[in-house]
């Protein structure tokens, strides 16, 4: 069975750590890898790898880095089903959406190959007598991403190529779950011609976590995950005197006016609920039609289609999802059906029981949908990451509105309407990060930053995009005079204009 590796300085480097963790294909149920848990000593060294590549590379004009970030977004975009491939024998989604989840990573690099108009400063010339300042943004140095089990291949992807085209060298820790995309793309990375050091790979767990939240060279931290993680990464990370952007869970909800078109909106809750098993942070799992006759359609036309989910494997050509990525998660999301059933809820569809043909031994929970879901609900209060879509009916637009902004999360949200006014006004009103207007999963592109509001985002930094490089750099403000500009005698006095 084959053990991943480290890559640091550009090396594949075996962890000589006594502790490891499988890592499972969900759909089958079987273990196909071994994961090592590294130790600090090797963190310290990948740490040192990037501290030794930071000069030249932070050195290194931005066009070269462009250029760099132009090979490496050509041999990805030859290499997408490979890339795919990995993604879905470790988190088992289907290969369209494995395809897509690579897509939008691509476009983060795409992003970067602009970086030298993104890292363009700001000049004022004779902001005093014969005095000229000029701004601009330089790279932090040694920086790191944890990243979750969700997009294995994106998310990493949202971090380091955005950190890396602003000249800064990176340490990423990808989940221990779906470890092996990294390392695919990572060749790909090395054969675009990267320095050695610039990238390098560290497998682990809490301990390594911890380990970059302590490390005296790492300047930044990018995190995604669950918002108890984010909230503990934020926190220590920043008090060790880190900059932190540390993106958490989120419970998305789906507001259906009276006015809108029924089917397309079920259309929407389907690929939004369902699609990645429900894996999504930006999936929709709380539906929220306003007045009981939208209900009852909303429900008419929803539960058949959740009957007729095609469930299979990634190499399934016809299955709209696949299993949940571990074994630990599908018993979770089932105990959350459970739980629904116990406190009241009306269960519609039920995903229990759910197996797949030839795949019995694998991670299935078929779609479920909840009618009737209340707000004191664990199911409606908590996050279950499953293809479990809650409907909870509101009686008006602005008690739609309200339950929304009560809750914890605010990473996405949408509304399905034909009137502009109230979608102009949940555009304004609503307390959540990313809206759509008639658009399911309003994930900003990557020329925009994606980020949450409330407990769905610790500190003050979306990510990639904009954002993502003002993340990455700090500003330098130089003020200049030359001799000739410089009146004799001593000013004691605060310099202003008068
Ligand atoms: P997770 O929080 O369990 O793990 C994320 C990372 O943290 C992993 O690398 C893991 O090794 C590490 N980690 C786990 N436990 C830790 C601990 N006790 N101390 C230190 N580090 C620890 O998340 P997950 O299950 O891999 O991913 C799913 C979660 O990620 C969901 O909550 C989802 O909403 C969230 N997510 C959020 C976004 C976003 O953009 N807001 C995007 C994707 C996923």
């Amino acid at each position: 069975m084959q053990t991943l590796q480290n890559i640091i300085g550009g090396k594949l480097v075996t962890s000589t750590s006594p502790r490891t963790a499988p890592v499972f294909n969900p759909a089958t149920g079987e273990q196909s890898a071994v994961l090592p848990l590294s130790t600090t000593a090797e963190l310290d060294a990948a740490v040192a790898a990037a501290k030794l590549a930071l000069p030249e590379w932070a050195n290194t004009p931005p066009l070269r880095r462009a250029r760099h970030m132009f090979r490496f977004k050509h041999l990805l975009d030859q290499n997408v089903d490979r890339i795919a491939g990995a993604i879905s024998a470790e988190h088992g989604k289907v290969h369209g959406d494995a395809v897509g989840e690579v897509q939008r990573g691509i476009e983060v690099v795409e992003f970067c190959c602009g970086i030298p108009q993104l890292l363009k400063g700001e000049f004022s010339r004779l902001v005093g007598p014969a005095i000229d300042t000029h701004s601009d943004r330089q790279p932090l140095g040694v920086v790191a991403g944890i990243t979750p089990f969700n997009f294995p291949a994106m998310v990493p992807m949202w971090m380091y190529p955005v950190a890396i085209a602003c000249g800064n060298t990176f340490i990423l820790k990808p989940s221990e779950k779906d470890p092996s995309a990294s390392m695919v793309i990572y060749e790909l990375f090395r054969e675009a011609g990267f320095p050695d050091g610039v990238l390098n790979i560290i497998h682990g767990d809490k301990e390594i976590v911890d380990g970059i939240l302590g490390h005296p060279d790492i300047k930044a931290v990018s995190f995604v995950g669950s918002t108890p993680i984010a909230e503990y990464v934020y926190r220590t990370g920043t008090a060790h005197g880190k900059r932190v952007q540390a993106l958490g869970g989120a419970k998305n909800h789906m507001v259906v006016m009276p006015d809108a078109d029924m089917d397309k909106a079920a259309d929407a809750l389907m690929g939004a609920g369902y699609g990645s098993a429900g894996e999504r942070c930006m999936a929709v799992s709380v539906a929220v039609p306003v007045g009981e006759e939208t209900a009852d359609k909303l429900i008419e036309s929803l539960a058949p289609r959740v009957r007729k989910l095609r469930i299979g494997a990634a190499d399934d050509a016809e299955a709209e999802m696949g299993p949940l990525v571990t074994r630990q998660h599908m018993e979770k999301v089932l105990g959350y059906i459970d739980a629904g059933e116990r406190e009241g809820a009306e269960l519609v569809v039920d995903g229990r029981g759910f197996k797949a043909q030839g795949f019995e031994n694998g991670y299935f929970v078929g779609g479920t949908l909840f009618d009737r879901v209340t707000t004191d609900m664990s199911i409606y209060k908590e996050e279950i990451f499953g293809p479990v879509l809650s409907v909870v009916r509101s009686p008006d637009y602005a008690h739609a509105v309200k339950m929304i902004n009560d809750h914890e999360y605010g990473n996405g949200t949408a509304i399905f309407t034909r009137d502009g006014d109230a979608a102009r006004a949940f555009a304004e009103n609503i307390e959540v990060g990313m809206v759509g207007i008639n658009v399911p999963i309003p994930v900003p592109v990557a020329y925009h930053s994606f980020g949450g509001w409330k407990r769905s985002l610790f500190g003050d930094h979306a990510i990639y995009g904009p954002e993502g490089v003002h993340f990455y750099t700090r500003l330098k403000t130089v003020t200049s005079r030359w001799p000739e500009g410089i009146k004799s005698g001593a000013v004691f006095h605060f310099p202003t204009m008068n």
